[in-house]
This record gives structure tokens, C-alpha cells and sequence, in this order.
């Protein structure tokens, strides 16, 4: 009987693909995980750049408005404060002189002169007690002209502080175009009303100032009272003169706690979000507002999302495009290559088992046993294995065929198998009619008495033999046991030893097992 070869463990191109199931699903999820995280990262980039443009954008605007309301109120401030002083200086003169005895044609040419020197000017006028025009710097003087009717008049004929009016917008008289009235009180040397004194400032004189602004068409600059009527507006409209803001929300809620400031709302005379500056002026009771629409800020900003959104969206529809052939192949080539494991295991098992019994061939025998010796030395214990050969074989097959010799060589196998009870046990054929059993953690008592067992098993398959001096078939064995931790052992010595006692059992009349060391136990039927 041959020696057992040394098979070294199975080894294939097959191995080299073969990552494992559970790393080729884990290589799936990263690559899906990284893909994702790749995607996430794109939009927050671009959400975090849109929002930051939103906030530039805002912020710009804030400023804009600010820098125009600043503009706005210091032009007003200027222009009533020149026309303030003017008059005042003007008012000292009158009143010195008394309004009775003043030089009519001097006055006059000084209030030509100086309204030449100011753009906004449209008119300088001293009106007596009555209301009649006594001097301006008109050129002709109507002589039946009479402002007794307007309300600065009546402010200062009943009101006797000095200040400086500013009234509401009114039509002039003297030339039909709308004009701001700017009036004082003159007064007699004993403090009685001795008439107005009024300069006038043209409404175009501000709109052209407004005009020049660069704001967009839903922008809007407004010059009005404190208590919100309007004195002049851009865009501008004539029906805007005189409308009240005062239940506007900068009016209600944001003037009365603070001088200055920034407030997004919703315009009261349009109906537009505008974010707006308002200031009141610091010498005069008068507001100005400049405000852009929401839309002027919003609106360039959301054209520039919407094409950044735009190339994001071919983007990231790109990237899932890629993202799915990429993982489409990769669970292709998954699905490929655990079709390919399964086949190689096919292969390993077809390759390890005899076919005819089902049990294993000589081949897996080889590479348990070479294992399995190390595995004993290792954690110390001993191994047994059990050679063992069908008597008159030959015979059978001669007399009953071949046939019935497989059929036999099937039942004997599973006589083996029912005996075995642990899972680490190896029933192998061996070869022909013969069958090696490797008996991990087994002494050779424990071995003989299973060999004992497989032959009572075989005996008791009652297999009718006629050719056999017992007329059944029988099986004979050869049993050894080594302890690898303590003596040298090889496969090959240990078949070579089982096999000398198969031999002896053999030549000693078969029927029976033969176990090397102590144990010499032999049965017979
Ligand atoms: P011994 O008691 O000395 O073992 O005698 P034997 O006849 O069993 O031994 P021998 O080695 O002379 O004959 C073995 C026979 O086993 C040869 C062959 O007819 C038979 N045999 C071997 N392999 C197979 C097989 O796969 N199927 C069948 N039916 N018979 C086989
Ligand atoms: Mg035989
Ligand atoms: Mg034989």
C-alpha cells in the first residue's frame, strides 16, 4: 500500500479574486458612502457660496441705502439751512429798519442778488400784517396779491417764536411751480406781528438732486415731514405731494426709538418690500428715506443661483450619472466574482470527494491529515487513524458484477459514517475497497473500539457474499494512534502503519482489526 503523499494546501488564480464576501460588500459601501459624501460636499460648498453671496449682497444694499439716506439728509439739511440763515439775516435787517420805513427798492435788488447766489431759491418774499405782498425778489410785485390764506401765515400771525417754519408743499403764486415754503415771523419793535417773511425752494431743485442717483426703477427716495407728509418722493408723482407716511411701520414703529437706522418693509404708497435708511434730519423736523426693492438686491443674486443651481444640477446629475455606472460595474464585477467563488468551491469539493460513496477521497485525506497532526501537536492531543479493506472483494465483484460491488462499496461507506459521531472525525475512501478514518482527540483504545464498531456495522449490513467463508461481506482494519506533541509523526508513517496492521489482520484471517502498541484486540463473527 502506498505512503500518503504530501498535498500542500490548494492554491489557484481563483484565490487572487477572491476578497471574501463580506470585503467586496464593504468595498461597495465605501465606495457608495464616499460617492455620497462627494455629493453632500458639492452642494454645501455651493449652498454655503449662494449664502454667502445672499449676505454680501444684503450687506452691499444696507450700505447703499445708508450712504443715500446720509447723502439725502445732508442736501436737505443744506439747502434749508442756507435759506434758514439767509432769512434770518434778512428778518434782523427788516425788523430793525421797521417794517413801515424799509427800502423797497434796496431790499428788493439784495433778495435778487442772493437768490441768484442760491440754486435752490425759488423765491424771497416779506409780506405785511395783512397778509399783502410788500417786497420780493420778483420783478414786478402784484399790488392785490394777498398769502393772509396760506397756513404759515396764519402759523406765525398766532404763533410768536422766531424759529423757522417749513411747511408743506404748495403751488406758487407767483410762477405755478411747486415750491417748499421756508418762513419767520417779523415782528414790530414792541413784539407785535408785523408780518412774514417767507423764502421758497423749488421742489425741482431736489428732484434733480434725486434723479441723479443711480437706484433702480422700484427705488425711492423721499424728503417728507416729521409727522410723514410728504414734501417730495422719487419716483416722483404729483398725487405723492402731500401724502401722509405717518401709518407707515418707519414712521409708527422705527422713528420714534431711534434717529437713524435700517429697516426692511413694505412700502405703504406701492406696496413694494424695500429695504430702507431713514434719518431725521438733526436741525429741521423733516425724514428723509432712501430705499432699494428687495428685488434690485434679491433679484441679481437669484439669476446668479439659479445658473450656479443650474450648472450644479448638470453637475450632480453627471455625478450620479458616474456614481451609477461606477457601482453598477462594481456589483457587476461583485456578482461575478462571488459566481466565480462559488464555482471554485464547487470545484474544491468536487475535487475532495469520492463520488461513488459521497465521503472524501484520498486527496482530502492528505491535507486533513497533514493538518490535523499539526492541530494535535499543537493543543497536545493524540490521533488515531483506522486503514480498512473489504475482505474478498474480488470475489464479489466477480460473482455478483460490478454493480453490485459499487452498491456494496456505498453501504459500506455509510456503515462507517453512521458510526462516527463527532464532527471531526474523516471518513475518507481511501481507495478501491479501501477506507481510512482519521480520529482527532482519540487514543488508540478509543480507536480500536471504533474499529471494532465499523466492523460490527459492516457485518451487520448482512450483504449476502457466497464466496466468503462467513457468506456475508466483511471488512478487516489496521489501527494506530500517535501522539504528534511527544513523537515524531508523519502522514506517511502513519499510513504506513495502519496499513502494516490492516496486513496482519489480513494475513491473520481477516474479519478483524489489529491496533499497533498495547492494544492487540481482534474480533471475529
Ligand atoms: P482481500 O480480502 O485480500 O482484500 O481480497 P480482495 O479481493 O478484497 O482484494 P484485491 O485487492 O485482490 O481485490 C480488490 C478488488 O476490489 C478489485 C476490484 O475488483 C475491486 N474493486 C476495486 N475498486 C472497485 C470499485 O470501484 N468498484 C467495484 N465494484 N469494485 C472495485
Ligand atoms: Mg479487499
Ligand atoms: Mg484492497
Amino acid at each position: 500500500m502506498p505512503g500518503g503523499e504530501q498535498h500542500p494546501p490548494p492554491s489557484g488564480a481563483f484565490d487572487l479574486l477572491d476578497l471574501g464576501p463580506g470585503r467586496n460588500t464593504a468595498v461597495f459601501r465605501l465606495t457608495l458612502a464616499f460617492m455620497i459624501l462627494v455629493l453632500l460636499t458639492f452642494i454645501s460648498v455651493e449652498g454655503w457660496r449662494a449664502w454667502r453671496d445672499y449676505n454680501h449682497a444684503y450687506d452691499f444694499a444696507r450700505d447703499s441705502v445708508s450712504n443715500l439716506a446720509r447723502a439725502t439728509a445732508q442736501h436737505a439739511e443744506d439747502a434749508i439751512r442756507q435759506v434758514d440763515i439767509l432769512t434770518y439775516a434778512l428778518g434782523e435787517r427788516v425788523e430793525g429798519d421797521g417794517l413801515a420805513n424799509i427800502n423797497v427798492p434796496r431790499i428788493h435788488a439784495l433778495m435778487v442778488q442772493q437768490s441768484r447766489l442760491m440754486p435752490q431759491l425759488h423765491g424771497l418774499f416779506i409780506y405785511g400784517p395783512d397778509g399783502r405782498w410788500i417786497v420780493t425778489d420778483k420783478d414786478i410785485t402784484p399790488e392785490t396779491a394777498n398769502n393772509a390764506d396760506r397756513d404759515y401765515f396764519n402759523y406765525h400771525r398766532t404763533h410768536t417764536d422766531h424759529r423757522v417754519r417749513i411747511s408743506n408743499v404748495v403751488k406758487s403764486r407767483s410762477t405755478g411751480e411747486l415750491i417748499i415754503p421756508v418762513s419767520r415771523r417779523l415782528n414790530n419793535p414792541d413784539g407785535s406781528f408785523a408780518g412774514v417773511l417767507l423764502g421758497t425752494i423749488k421742489l425741482s431743485y431736489f428732484m434733480d438732486y434725486y434723479g441723479d442717483f443711480k437706484i433702480d426703477d422700484r427705488g425711492a427716495l423721499v424728503l417728507a415731514m416729521r409727522d410723514g407728509t410728504i414734501l417730495i418722493r422719487r419716483p416722483f408723482m404729483d398725487s405723492m405731494v402731500g401724502q401722509s407716511l405717518a401709518d407707515s411701520e418707519i414712521f409708527k414703529r422705527y422713528l420714534p426709538t431711534a434717529d437713524e437706522g435700517v429697516a426692511e418693509v413694505k412700502a405703504i404708497v406701492d406696496g413694494t418690500y424695500r429695504l430702507y435708511a431713514y434719518r431725521a434730519l438733526s436741525s429741521y423736523p423733516l425724514v428723509v428715506e432712501a430705499g432699494l426693492s428687495r428685488e434690485s438686491f434679491v433679484g441679481p443674486w437669484r439669476r446668479d443661483l439659479f445658473k450656479s443651481g443650474l450648472v450644479l444640477l448638470v453637475l450632480v446629475a453627471g455625478f450620479i450619472g458616474f456614481a451609477f455606472i461606477v457601482l453598477t460595474q462594481l456589483r457587476r464585477r461583485m456578482a461575478m466574482e462571488s459566481e466565480i467563488r462559488l464555482a471554485h468551491q464547487a470545484v474544491k469539493d468536487m475535487a475532495l470527494t469520492d463520488s461513488l460513496t459521497g465521503l472524501g477521497n484520498r486527496r482530502r485525506l492528505d491535507m486533513a491529515l497533514h493538518s490535523e497532526i499539526g492541530r494535535a501537536k499543537r493543543q497536545r492531543y493524540p490521533l488515531a487513524l483506522i486503514m480498512l479493506d473489504i475482505d474478498y472483494f474480488k470475489r464479489f465483484n466477480d460473482r455478483y458484477g460490478h454493480g453490485a460491488g459499487d452498491d456494496c462499496l456505498q453501504q459500506v461507506a455509510q456503515a462507517i459514517s453512521g458510526v462516527l459521531k463527532r464532527p471531526a472525525d474523516l471518513a475518507v475512501r481511501y481507495g478501491g475497497e479501501e477506507f481510512t478514518i482519521l480520529l482527532p482527540d482519540t487514543d488508540i483504545h478509543g480507536a480500536g473500539r471504533l474499529a471494532e464498531d465499523i466492523l460490527q456495522a459492516i457485518r451487520g449490513l448482512a450483504l449476502e457474499h457466497a464466496d466468503h467463508p462467513e457468506q456475508i461481506v466483511t471488512a478487516s482494519a489496521g489501527v494506530t494512534a500517535r501522539f504528534p506533541a511527544q513523537e515524531d509523526t508523519t502522514p506517511a508513517g502513519m499510513i504506513k502503519a495502519a496499513d502494516a496492521y490492516l496486513y496482519y489482520a489480513k494475513n491473520n484471517g481477516r474479519n478483524r482489526w489489529y491496533a499497533d502498541q498495547h492494544a492487540q484486540a481482534s474480533t471475529q463473527a
